[in-house]
């Protein structure tokens, strides 16, 4: 077993040297203005990385189903009507959330591998005369079907329904890695974690909240201690939590959004599409298909690749764990043992990505499946290389 094989999970993903020594910290005051000078800034790079101007930011020791938790508990009451697409295994385990806290999901049920479908939205809000439904809940990136949805065009329809329903999204696997505007696209609870696209351990659940989020706060009346953010805004104010901050992380918090910021979102952004459409081109050589239905909704950090049907997928990523000690993600719910992951985000280059594609390579042809080694990474490297190129020239 080796440390310095990259993973290709989709999370967590990989730490970059300089992340994992801001993490390692002395003790210091966490109730001091020492600690100020980690949270502030860590808060305000948030902020930033959201593409926002206002939201609030708060940050719990907790991981991305913790900030669900806390979306929903400072926002909603028991009995409250939210609307959902499921279409994967995180928009499913955030509606279970949601019922498990007594709130009724209004639940578009969606074929795994497509998009939220932003019509049923409309139609869903439209019919709701009433408004009853407080908020719409919207998976970002299914992690699970490496499908991205288009946020933009859910506000659209919340729009069109002239419906105050809020928008949460959940950012997980999209936040830090692929567009997300939290402002231009209207989100009233954004929600990530530490260990995707900021490439950080896990241990860091990351919210923005809009200026409604926080209104609505004041008449949720489902129970929350931990996750309050009254009792986080009045920590803040006095360089503290109302517990124990996880103070390494969110050093390294704070220099994750400097080197996220000084790389430039829209490179970062760019560097994700690049290496991902690299992995389709791989994809596409071997013969293989992606879960996502459609070009438009295939992420840029996560593949999920589907195996010839009677092949268990999941036997690549034991095989790839035992024999090259590199992991990959398995396929999760509707689509275990049908679908074996590549995760491509955070601290990722070519060179890596190829890697890992040479690595699922070899494990195919050792378990009998028809691929011609090197196919894949061929394309790859021909893709890599030349649009590689262009990057450099663009930016000389
Ligand atoms: C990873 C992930 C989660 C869960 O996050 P944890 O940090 O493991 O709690 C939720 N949603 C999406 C889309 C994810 O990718």
């Amino acid at each position: 077993m080796s440390f310095q094989n990259p993973v290709f999970i989709p999370g967590p993903t990989n730490i970059p040297e300089a992340l994992r020594k801001a993490c390692d910290m002395p003790t210091i005051d966490h109730r001091s203005p020492l600690f100020g000078q980690i949270l502030h800034p860590a808060r305000d790079g948030v902020r930033r990385v959201l593409q926002s101007e206002a939201a609030e930011v708060f940050i719990f020791p907790s991981t991305g189903t913790g900030g669900w938790e806390a979306a929903i508990t400072n926002t909603l009451s028991a009995g409250d009507t939210v609307l959902a697409a499921r279409n994967g295994m995180f928009s499913h385990r955030w509606i279970d959330m949601c019922q498990r806290h007594g709130l009724t999901v209004q639940i578009i049920e969606t074929p795994w591998g497509h998009g939220i479908p932003a019509d049923r939205i409309e139609e869903a809000l439209a019919a709701d005369t009433g408004h009853e439904i407080r908020a719409v809940l919207a998976t970002h990136n299914e992690t699970a079907t490496g499908v991205r949805s288009d946020i933009a065009a859910i506000r659209a329809a919340m729009d069109a329904a002239r419906h105050p329903a809020m928008l949460f999204v959940d950012g997980v696997s999209s936040i830090a890695s692929i567009d997300f505007r939290f402002d231009d696209w209207g989100i009233d609870i954004a929600v990530t974690g530490s260990q995707k696209g900021f490439m950080l351990p896990p241990g860091l659940a990351i919210l923005g909240f809009s200026a409604r989020a926080m209104e609505a706060t004041a008449t949720a009346r489902l129970p929350r201690t931990f996750f309050d953010v009254h009792d986080m805004a009045r920590g803040y104010a006095a360089n503290a939590y109302p517990y124990n901050p996880a103070v390494g992380l969110l050093n390294g918090l704070n220099l994750a959004c400097e080197m996220l910021l000084s790389e430039g979102l829209d490179q970062v952004f760019a560097r994700h599409h690049r290496i991902a459409t690299g992995v389709r081109q791989a994809v596409a050589a071997w013969g293989l298909e992606l879960c996502a239905a459609t070009p438009e909704v295939q992420s840029d950090t996560v593949s999920a690749i589907r195996t010839p049907d009677g092949f268990d997928a999941t036997r690549i990523v034991s095989h790839a764990a035992e024999a090259y000690g590199v992991a990959f993600g398995t396929g999760l719910g509707e689509v275990a043992g049908k679908v074996f992951r590549i995760g491509h985000l955070g601290s990722m280059t070519d060179v890596m990505a190829l890697s890992g594609i040479a690595t699922a390579e070899m494990c195919m042809v050792d378990l009998g499946l028809d691929i011609t080694l090197g196919s894949g990474v061929a394309a790859a490297q021909d893709y890599y290389r030349v649009t590689n190129a262009q990057t450099r020239k663009a930016a000389a």
